[in-house]
């Protein structure tokens, strides 16, 4: 901001020589500013007050901040301060908005100024406003660019000549037009566009222009960008000077082409009409609109007479109608005169030949206004033909006659019927086949080949072809694709061409086809497993019954049995559609692993044979059985569950180990029977004796069956005692089987057969009963324990079994515990928890058994409030020195102590184990440490003597030997 300070401090002779300067100044027309070293305004004019809207003593003394805003103001001060350091003149051009909001464009000159006797130096600014110059320039270049970008879009070619004629400028268009850049066509370069049989005129044309003068006007082909030849219409006219000569031409190219060819067309067509017109035998008359002739063709001059013009009647256009057919004449002049065609017959009696019978058509000729301004007429002699129409017109009524009955006898058949002349035309259809070939009156006449074109080399023609040489009648069944049907057909040849007889045969043929493919099916299934599609046992004897009559000697056919080594569990964890889909993914990468000519079977729920032929090598069979092994194990993705599964397989050979279907499908089981005791994955051939065991069991089976009738089931008690009290407080129920010649079989040996063969039911019902039995004769505080196993669990009468046990021999429900293991929770656990509760509401207690060996024991816990927990005896059989054993068992006693369920230890033998169970905190203890199983009579000793005689003093004297 200036400062008064600032003001007052110029120096008398300075102030004098600026007021010289502002006198010097005063009358410029532009704004002039002078300020000191200071950059103080000292000389403002009145151009300057005017263009900066102050008056001069409002800006004397200032500097630029006090008017203008300070970045500009600065700005200013910048520039003026470089003036001052360096002298060098500044001019530069800047657009202002003056106070009133005014935009201007302001050019200004500074100057450094020394006046002489000046102390200091001072800046001269001189502003000329060029604000309208600016605005002329800019509308200049506006109409200019307007002008640039009419000349681009204009479809025509506009081009500039000099005086001679030689071309100086052309448009842009031409470049778009010719596909040649504008400065080819300066001077004469635009000659090599034109057409070369249209050049020389052109030249003549503006030769003969330049040199007189007058416009130019031609047409010519030019050619195209695409190298075609266009026409064009190129006009040009001379500019003058004042005095009148040419100083230029101006011309304009147009692109004449779509419009020539429409005109040459016009010609064409012209010229086509006319020597129509002129050669046509029909008499052609051209009438104006009162029927007056104008014009008659040659045809039409020899029929009715040149028009004269002597006669009145020498110009109508109907003098030559017969009197009769007059009224016939006006009627279609009438009609055409309404804008329509009319056509009709008439008798006319031209001068030579009276007589002529005529077809008339008469059609308006539409004037410029597109009314019917004349009259068209055509005259045809028929005479000919309507002679021999009206010949042939009794001979036709009496063939109608005939054909009438015979239609009607065609049209009442079953059949289709089809008639065809000698060139394919149908001459007749019945109702039938009209309906079938979709065909109407329209038909009639028509060549069959135009009708179904694409049958014309078909196997139809080939019959119909084959008739008509033969002169023999063919019938065939065939499919015709035209009509996508099955037709039965009967075809004959006759004089006249061709009848033929037919009908659709589709839908007996579909009903036969669906016949035959639900046989098929039938087949199929009955042969085929419905999961997998895999062949089934019958489909998997058959063949192998064909491979063994087939066998060749030294080749060997391998029977390969496979099962799946835990697919239940799958079955059970994932659902049955997951199951469903292992086994179809499993028949899969079976079928992946052998050739086409194998077999893979599906002959059980989870077993599969695979048959297969071998050359030489025997040993090619396990290692197909290793790789169908390696196949099964990779994990399964069904439905994004990753499955794993693994297989064992027994393999039997032919001929070696059998040489009939049944001989070889059981020793392949048998060897896959002893795979799978040896574990997963195990693949075994089968050799002679192997199936001993198994016949074995076989027998003991059979043996089991009579065991309760024979009355060899005895039960075994174990005692369990409290640990702390050291009293007995349960037996524990232990089957036995006395066999006559075996001796003593333990349950671990036939309890699996009796599940296998179902007798678990009949004899878990006897042991209940037993065990119930027995126990009411011990004293009140000792329970009895009975072994469930799973399998019982599947008979829906289980719970009323132990109630009526109870019962029956009088026992309480609260005396009785039942052991059941891990996998009663694990098969269809929802159905046995049920049953479990229902047990429990009985009053009895649920023992969980050989707890520790499933999968996830603690889980089952939570499920169902078991009353007591018996730690497997494989954990003690550990201690005390086993540390995993040691965490389970005490994992176990935690469990227990903070769930309140009684803790059980199975398998004491020592007195070592007795300590650490002891200190762990177990409730109770069972093994042959206190007592192994004895028999029922010998328990109330048993117990007498437990009472009496702490365990420490070992085993008593009365136990069944320990294996
Ligand atoms: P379990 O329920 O775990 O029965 C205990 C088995 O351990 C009995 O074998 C018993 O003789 C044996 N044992 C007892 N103390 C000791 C010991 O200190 N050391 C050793 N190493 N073993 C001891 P057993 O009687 O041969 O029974 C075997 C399995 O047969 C039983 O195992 C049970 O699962 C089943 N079982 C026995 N009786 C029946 C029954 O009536 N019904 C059902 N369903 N299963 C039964
Ligand atoms: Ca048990
Ligand atoms: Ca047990």
């Amino acid at each position: 901001m200036p400062t008064d300070s600032n003001r007052a401090s110029l120096s008398a002779p300075d102030s004098v020589l600026h007021a010289l300067l502002g006198a010097v100044f005063s009358g410029f027309a532009h704004p002039v500013i002078i300020k000191d070293a200071q950059l103080r305004f000292v000389h403002v004019n009145a151009p300057a007050c005017a263009m900066l809207g102050r008056a001069a003593p409002e800006l004397l003394g200032r500097t630029d901040d006090a008017i203008v805003p300070a970045a500009q103001a600065a700005r200013i001060a910048a520039v003026d301060r470089e003036i001052l350091a360096s002298g060098e003149p500044r001019a530069f051009e800047e657009a202002i908005t003056t106070p009133d909001g005014e935009a201007r464009h302001l050019l200004t000159h500074k100057h450094r100024i020394a006046p002489p006797g000046a102390r200091e130096p001072l800046i001269l600014t001189m502003i000329t406003d060029v604000t309208e110059l600016r605005h002329a320039e800019r509308r200049q270049r506006h109409s200019e660019a307007h002008y640039r970008a009419l000349v681009d879009l204009l479809p025509q070619v506009v081009w500039v000549a000099d005086a001679r004629g030689q071309v100086t400028e052309i448009g842009p268009t031409w470049s778009r037009l010719s596909g040649r850049a504008a400065e080819a066509a300066y001077g004469s370069g635009w000659e090599s566009a034109v057409h070369a049989q249209d050049l020389p005129r052109v030249r003549r044309q503006w030769r003969t222009s330049v040199t007189s003068g007058a416009p130019l006007d031609v047409q010519c082909r030019v050619r195209a960008a695409d190298g075609t030849f266009r026409w064009v219409r190129n006009r040009a006219a001379a500019r003058r000077d004042a005095r009148g000569r040419i100083v230029a031409w101006h011309g304009l190219l147009e692109d004449i082409h779509e419009r020539k060819r429409a005109e040459l067309a016009l010609r064409e067509s012209e010229a086509l009409v006319r020597s129509i017109v002129e050669s046509t035998p029909d008499g052609i008359q051209l009438l104006d609109a009162e029927g007056e002739l104008l014009l008659v063709n040659p045809a039409g001059r020899r029929l009715f007479g040149a028009p004269t013009a002597a006669d009145g009647q020498g110009r109508r256009w109907d003098r030559v109608l017969a009197p009769g057919d007059l009224a016939k004449g006006a009627r279609a002049l009438a009609q055409v005169r309404a804008g329509r065609v009319a056509r009709f017959e008439a008798y006319v009696t031209p001068r030579e030949r009276p007589g002529l019978c005529m077809d008339i058509i008469a059609a308006p000729v539409p004037g410029a206004d597109g009314k019917p301004a004349r009259t068209l007429t055509i005259w045809r002699d028929i005479s000919g033909a309507k002679a021999a129409r009206d010949a042939t017109e009794a001979a036709r009524r009496a063939a109608e006659a005939a054909a009438a009955k015979l239609a009607a006898v065609l049209e009442n058949t079953l059949d289709c019927v089809v008639v065809l002349d000698r060139e394919w035309r149908l001459s007749y259809m019945n109702a039938n086949a009209r309906r079938l070939l979709s065909l109407g009156n329209e038909a009639i006449g028509q060549s069959l080949w135009t009708l179904y074109p694409q049958e014309q080399n078909g196997v139809f023609a080939d019959h119909y072809r084959k008739a008509l040489a033969t002169h023999l009648p063919v019938t065939f069944e065939e499919y015709l694709p035209a009509l996508s049907r099955w037709l039965e057909v009967h075809a004959a040849p006759t004089d006249e061409g061709l009848s033929i007889f037919f009908r659709d045969t589709s839908e007996r043929r579909r009903a036969e086809q669906e016949r035959f493919q639900a046989q098929a099916q039938v087949f199929h299934m009955s042969r085929h497993d419905a999961l997998t599609t895999l062949p089934n046992r019958v489909l998997l004897r058959e063949r192998l019954e064909r491979g063994l009559a087939e066998l060749e000697p030294g080749a060997h056919l391998s029977v390969l049995t496979l099962d799946l080594d835990a697919f239940k569990p799958v079955n059970d964890t994932y659902g049955h559609p997951v199951g469903d889909m292992l086994l179809r993914h499993i028949a899969d990468r079976l079928n992946g692993c052998v050739r086409e000519e194998d077999t893979v079977a599906r002959v059980g729920g989870d077993e599969f044979v695979v048959l297969t032929r071998h050359g030489g090598a025997a040993a090619e069979a396990p290692a197909l059985a290793a790789r169908l092994i390696d196949a099964l194990q990779r994990p399964f993705d069904l439905d994004g569950v990753s499955v794993e599964i693994s297989a064992c397989a027994g393999i039997a050979l032919a001929p070696d180990d059998g040489t009939r279907v049944e001989a070889l499908l059981r020793a392949s089981d048998v060897a896959l029977y002893r795979a799978k005791a040896q574990g997963r994955g195990t693949c075994l051939r089968y050799v002679p004796g192997m199936d001993t065991p198994l016949l074995a069991r076989q027998a003991m089976k059979v043996a089991l069956k009579g065991a309760i009738a024979r009355d060899e089931l005895e039960l075994f008690f174990q005692p369990l005692v409290d640990l702390s009290s050291k009293r007995v407080s349960a037996c524990e129920a232990l089957l036995r089987w006395r066999q006559a010649d075996a001796g003593l079989v333990s349950p671990a040996d036939f309890i699996p057969l009796a599940e296998e063969s179902g007798l678990i039911h009949a004899i878990g019902q006897w042991v209940l009963r037993g065990a119930c039995q027995e126990a009411v004769r011990w004293t009140d505080d000792i329970a009895v324990a009975v072994n469930l196993s799973p399998l019982q669990f599947r008979d829906e009468n289980l719970v009323a079994v132990v109630a009526q046990a109870l019962t029956d021999a009088g026992l309480a429900a609260a005396r009785l515990q039942l052991e059941i293991t891990e996998s009663v929770m694990l098969d269809e656990s929802a159905a046995n928890l049920r049953t479990l509760q229902a047990l429990r509401r009985l009053g009895v207690k649920i023992v969980m058994d050989d707890f520790g060996t499933g999968y996830s024991s603690f889980g089952y816990l939570r499920r169902f409030p078991f009353d007591k927990i018996k730690v497997d005896r494989g954990f003690i059989n550990d201690l005390p020195h086993g540390r995993e054993s040691l965490a389970v068992v005490r994992a176990v006693a935690g469990i227990g102590r903070s769930l309140g369920i009684t803790t059980v230890v199975e398998g004491v033998e020592t007195q070592a184990q007795l300590e650490v169970v002891s200190a762990e905190g177990f409730d109770e203890g069972q093994g042959y440490l206190f007592s192994g199983p004895v028999p029922a009579a010998q328990v109330p000793a048993l117990l007498h003597r437990l009472t009496r005689r702490p365990p420490e003093a070992g085993p008593g004297t009365a136990n069944e030997t320990p294996q």
